[in-house]
């Protein structure tokens, strides 16, 4: 028998009934045991993510399977074989932490790498490209994904209407509305780090690179009408499975494979490599495969081990740098501050979050610091009492990171603003017949929503995208919709 316990540890024995002034008269205000209770339950829920909310977690092991050592000196990728522990957390983007899993939604797919030289975050979602590539539009974006200010409803208005007006976001757009919008679940879905990183070798040389995991499972997805009814059914389908496969020994798998540009391969690039609504062409620049990443093991407690789990792509170790992306450098300070808000300045030191070897540092005190806060250690730096000395190996070769593409940016700005070549390869080239239906009746559906008196100007303006991207993409929604063309008001796009 284990002892009922206050949480300082005294032993108590009324844990449902309150003292009273008798039997039938009011409480008595001594009964801390009362108080504590309740005021603890008053607290239980902390701030939600004001992204990805929804979301599920497996620990598991990456194994090393090819060698890429000529291009990162990253140590967990130091020998085939090579086996690192990880936390993966899969999430939907834009509903609250009780909304359904199979909404259409990017997912999030963000791994920790637990590794020797600290924790690596890589922080990406279900596909390659974003809706937008500046960082100063993200809260606009994502205000129109959540609820309406006047109705608090979601609202297809807003969502179309920022669409249309930021036709960076056409590629996402036709990802998002077709099959893969709706995963069956987590197991059968890639996983993209979606920006653009480098890689740093031995001899400081640096390539950039993209991360992709494939599916070892496949890809399987819900067609809208399924996906719906599972909203109904089981609105916790996707933790459902995840939970049940790997309690079932039925470990899910996905093979981490890069693609890699050298800094003049990216200087000529017909893309900005660094533009998160672009992707780079694999027929170009070919998959390598670098290792197996496996989970095998849930957490034992959802809150403590998923709830606060901390993910931010400024969490990069020795070997992998990152790179001028727009949307990355913004995400290097949104994510970190994110958490500090949600989880407190001292979230690294939570269990899930917390480095497994060395932390050292002289950061100390701050809300719930929960480890021994250095004891009796020097807190400042430089000092003549400890050995803790900045290690030369890990200096960072930044300015050659940045160098080579500094004049490029400045060349090929124009360039930057084709929002429309790479949607239309994906229509054109990628989708089956099949696909492509289901993709145009997945976007009228949505689009048959909007309402209001600029109904016609934000479909329009939309149309235009899709007609820019591929003539046969905008006839067919335009008859879904069952728009004559001779009715269509033409308002083109009002930004390049
Ligand atoms: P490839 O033919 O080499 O690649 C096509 C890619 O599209 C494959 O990775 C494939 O993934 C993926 N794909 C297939 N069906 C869908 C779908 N319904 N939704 C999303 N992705 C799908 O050509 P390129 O690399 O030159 O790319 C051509 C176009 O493919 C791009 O413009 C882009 O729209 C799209 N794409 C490209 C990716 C990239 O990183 N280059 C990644 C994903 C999509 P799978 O392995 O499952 O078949």
């Amino acid at each position: 028998m284990e002892k009922l316990t206050t949480a300082s540890g005294i032993p108590y024995v009324n844990h449902e009934d309150t003292q009273s002034a008798g039997a039938r008269g009011p409480l008595l205000l001594q009964d801390f045991i009362l108080h504590e209770k309740l005021a603890h339950f008053n607290r239980e829920r902390i701030p939600e993510r004001i992204v990805h909310a929804k979301g599920s977690a497996a620990y598991g092991t990456f194994t090393v399977t090819s060698d890429i050592t000529s291009y990162s000196k990253a140590k967990l990728f130091g020998e085939i074989g090579k086996q690192t522990r990880v936390l993966l957390r899969f999430s939907t983007v834009g509903g609250e932490k009780g909304s359904a899993d199979t909404e259409r939604d990017p997912r999030g797919f963000a791994v920790k790498f637990y590794t020797e030289d600290g924790n690596w975050d890589l922080v990406g979602n279900n596909t390659p490209v974003f809706f937008i590539k500046d960082p100063k539009k993200f809260p606009d974006f994502i205000h129109t994904q959540k609820r309406d200010p006047f109705t608090n409803c979601k609202s297809a208005t807003m969502v179309w209407d920022f669409f249309s007006l930021n036709p960076e976001s056409l590629h996402q757009v036709l990802f998002l509305m077709s099959d893969r919008g709706t995963p069956y679940g987590f197991r059968y879905m890639h996983g993209f780090g979606s920006h653009t990183y480098t890689l740093i070798n031995k001899e400081n040389e640096i390539v950039y690179v993209k991360f992709h995991f494939k599916s070892v499972q496949g890809i399987r997805n819900f067609t809208s009408a399924e996906a719906k009814l599972m909203r109904g059914e089981d609105p916790d389908f996707a933790q459902r499975d995840l939970l049940n496969a790997i309690e079932d020994g039925n470990f899910p798998k996905w093979t981490l494979k890069i693609q890699v540009m050298t800094p003049e391969q990216a200087a000529a690039y017909s893309f900005n490599p660094f533009d998160l609504t672009t992707v780079w062409s694999q027929n170009e620049y070919p998959l390598i495969e670098v290792g197996e990443l496996e989970l095998n093991q849930n957490p034992d407690n959802y809150f403590s081990e998923v709830e606060q789990a901390a993910f931010a792509p400024s969490r990069i170790v020795d070997g992998i740098g990152h790179s001028p992306d727009k949307m990355l450098q913004g995400r290097i300070l949104a994510y970190p501050d994110a958490q500090r808000y949600r989880l407190g300045v001292n979230f690294e030191q939570l269990p899930v979050n917390r480095c497994p070897f060395i932390v050292n540092n002289y950061q100390r005190d701050g809300l719930m610091r929960v480890d021994d806060n250095g004891k009796r250690s020097p807190n400042y730096f430089p000092n003549s009492f400890d050995n803790i000395k900045p290690d030369a190996a890990y200096a960072r070769p930044a300015e050659q990171v940045h160098q080579p593409v500094a004049d490029w940016f400045d060349r090929n700005a124009e360039g930057e603003n084709d929002h429309y070549t790479q949607p239309g390869i994906f229509y054109r080239n990628v989708l089956s017949q099949e696909d492509k239906s289901r993709l145009v009746s997945n976007i009228a559906e949505s689009m048959r929503q909007i309402e209001g008196p600029l109904k016609e100007e934000i479909i329009n303006r939309q149309l235009c995208h899709f007609f820019r991207a591929e003539f046969s993409l905008g006839m067919a929604v335009m008859n879904e919709l069952g728009i004559d063309p001779g009715d269509m008001t033409r308002h083109m796009p009002s930004k390049k």
